[in-house]
């Protein structure tokens, strides 16, 4: 009997359009808590409170988020083998892209290049005001940060100073959406790593590749709300899984 790694390599070894769909579950072993996983950040904080109304209306809430940014476990994350994994099999040549939920920048540091990433949520590093528009250098926020300004306001307009990472309630960044909207309808395979599949939009569209008829193959630490769907499930941790995955369809 072939292993689930056996099995997910003979799905994908003729592929050449693989797409990657990551979520919170791919940055776990970077020290990044994931949100439904078992020590995830929704079993302390609701999530129903992630809102950009919440945002705009309380002072205190941007305070706590800017606090987060700058003193969480995000600020000296590295990536791990899991992110690697996802490099060598792009530059293989058989990957469409990568479309991740994380607002973390891990892929690209661990060396995806930018335009085989769509970060569909956003992400943390970036700095924009929500009322002008404008976009300050994080690196200067921060310093007025450490600098006691618990919530720093925009030194163009005096508005409110946010990242770039999306609120429940907020728009997903259009470019974002029209890239992954492009590889979702020419993929021919989807490779899900460490992601519930209980968000949407986002988890439309791996789900959009496989109603195709195009093998999904789920890699992922517990269940998720799709694992029905799955040519293929291979049950346990990304950073051990997709290296050895991606190593046989490389070799
Ligand atoms: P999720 O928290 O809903 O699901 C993560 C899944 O990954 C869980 O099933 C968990 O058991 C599994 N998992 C945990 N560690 C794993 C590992 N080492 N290997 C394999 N699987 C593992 O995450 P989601 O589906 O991405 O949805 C959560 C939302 O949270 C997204 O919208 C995302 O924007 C946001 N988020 C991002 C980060 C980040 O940037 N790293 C962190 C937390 C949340
Ligand atoms: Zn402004």
């Amino acid at each position: 009997m072939s292993s689930p790694i056996d099995t997910a390599h003979s799905l994908l070894v003729d592929k050449r359009r693989v797409l990657v769909f990551t979520g919170a579950g791919i940055s776990t072993e970077s020290g990044i808590p994931d949100f439904r996983g078992p020590s995830g950040v929704w079993k302390t904080a609701d999530p129903s409170d992630f809102t950009l109304s919440n945002y705009l209306r309380d002072a205190d809430f941007r305070r706590g988020a800017w606090e987060r940014r700058f003193n969480s476990p995000l600020a000296h994350a590295r990536p791990n083998a899991g992110h690697e994994a996802v490099v060598d099999l792009w530059r293989s040549g058989s990957m469409v892209g990568c479309i991740t939920q994380n607002i973390d920048g891990l892929h690209q540091e661990a060396g995806l290049p930018d335009e085989a990433v769509v970060e569909l949520h956003g992400n943390s590093t970036g700095i924009r005001c929500v009322d002008c528009g404008s976009e300050p250098d994080p690196d200067l926020i921060e310093a007025r940060w450490r600098d006691g300004e618990a919530d720093p306001p925009c030194e163009v307009c005096g508005g409110i100073l946010k990242t770039k990472t999306v609120l429940f309630g907020e728009m997903l960044p259009p470019i974002a959406v029209q890239t992954a909207g492009d590889w979702t309808a020419i993929a021919d395979a989807v490779v899900v790593v460490g992601s519930t599949l209980s968000v949407y939009p986002a988890a439309g569209m791996p789900l959009e590749v496989a109603s195709r008829g195009a093998p999904l193959i789920i890699v992922n630490d517990g269940p998720t709300d799709h694992d029905d769907l799955a040519a293929i499930k291979l049950e346990g941790k990304a950073g051990e899984l997709l290296p050895a995955l991606v190593a046989l369809l490389t070799s």
